[in-house]
């Protein structure tokens, strides 16, 4: 039998939370953002459950073209544009619209023969300092490449830095709106934070919004509010098993360092989970997890390939019992991946890109 950790996918979770997003934002159309192979997720594990978008965001061509080879003819956006001039030829062959946010990449197109129009998000820096024109220099770029015949389309983007935080998105709203006011063209600004939040404003949601993090069952806005707040679900559950059991008595200690002790007898299981699967080394004594379906806590400090957990109170676990160390359990219990990422200090992101290489994913219902 292999090591019993084991990463599950759930088409069917990332399928319902893309309702939750068009029902927020019903006349948006939909950028899925898939990078860094969805999130984690992988892109064929979830590329079903998300088929009903309108199109799918990446930064890789690898990426894009996995799309294309699953079938989607749909259309696809390379968020940071192209790396070099190269590039250009994949996007033309295979009909890849591209972020331009940089006087080299207009540079490319310029150099670029084709005979296909590309179509562009010309991206301005509204105030992130991270990629963008700035909106000095927008309309002159704008201007640049509407004169390329290498360009049939031109829509707008830019990226808030702080779109979870009360008012944090107003000045880059209003600068991004007062320098594209005239111009013709589609607009996209919101990630997931934005559309969930302040989706209903028509100047918050524009044509398009780029939900990411809201897919894979990660709250917009945590931990003010939770997934199921929004009616969000996991789309992966990251479970494995007990693997041992350790009696304690009062003042003995448990891992590496010593980092808890035992106050009376405690009961206490070694989960075959660690950070060298992704598991966050910095959670400490106390970080949530299911056995049975049933909350309790870690204890001491996460080793390379094993953790702790308290079964005091789970006189029925032992050897084999399922773990879930976030997702869904066997009997639908929840634990947010948003809980266990605020307990090791960050973010439900970080957790679902991390998993590691070693941990196998199985697509729920499929088997392996
Ligand atoms: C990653 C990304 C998104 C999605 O952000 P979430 O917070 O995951 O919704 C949207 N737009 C751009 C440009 C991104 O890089």
């Amino acid at each position: 039998m292999p090591r019993p950790i084991i990463a599950t996918i759930h088409p069917e979770a990332v399928r319902h939370n893309l309702a939750q997003v068009q029902q927020a934002v019903p006349d948006a159309k939909l950028w899925t953002v898939v990078k860094a192979n969805a999130y984690g997720h992988g892109i064929e594990n979830v590329f079903e459950g998300l088929r009903a978008t309108d199109g799918f965001a990446m930064l890789d061509l690898d990426e894009a073209q996995r799309l294309r080879t699953l079938g989607w003819r749909g259309p696809l956006l390379l968020l940071e544009g192209v790396f070099e001039l190269r590039d250009l030829e994949l996007c033309s062959r295979l009909s890849i619209w591209h972020t331009v946010h940089c006087d080299e990449q207009i540079d490319w197109l310029a150099a670029h023969k084709t005979q296909v129009g590309h179509r562009v998000f010309l991206k301005m820096n509204s105030g992130m300092n991270r990629l963008g024109f700035t909106p000095e220099r927008f309309r002159a770029a704008y201007a640049r490449l509407n004169a390329l015949p290498q360009v049939d389309e031109i829509s707008f983007m830019t990226h808030f830095s702080d779109a979870d935080v009360d008012h944090g998105m107003d000045q880059q709203l209003e600068i991004f709106h007062k320098i594209t006011e005239d111009l013709p063209g589609e607009r996209s600004i919101s990630n997931s934070a934005a559309t969930m939040l302040h989706g209903e404003q028509s100047q918050v949601r524009c044509d398009w919004v780029r939900p990411g993090i809201v897919l894979y069952g990660s709250s917009p806005d945590f931990p003010a509010h939770d997934i199921a707040h929004w009616n969000l679900q996991p789309a992966m559950t990251l479970s494995s098993k007990i693997i041992a059991v350790q009696e304690l008595q009062a003042g003995d200690s448990v891992g590496y360092g010593s980092k808890f002790q035992a106050e009376g007898c405690m009961r206490l299981g070694v989960v075959a989970c660690g950070y060298a699967d992704g598991y966050p080394r910095h959670c400490n004594t106390g970080t949530p997890v299911l056995v049975n379906g049933m909350r309790t806590r870690t204890l001491g400090r996460v080793s390379m390939d094993m953790l702790a957990v308290d079964l005091t109170d789970i006189p029925k676990a032992g050897l084999g019992s399922e773990v879930t160390l976030w997702g869904r359990a066997s009997n639908g219990a929840v634990l947010p991946i948003d809980e266990v990422a605020a307990a090791a200090g960050t973010l439900g992101y970080e957790l679902m890109c991390a998993v590691a290489p070693r941990v196998p994913k199985v697509i729920e219902g499929q088997g392996k």
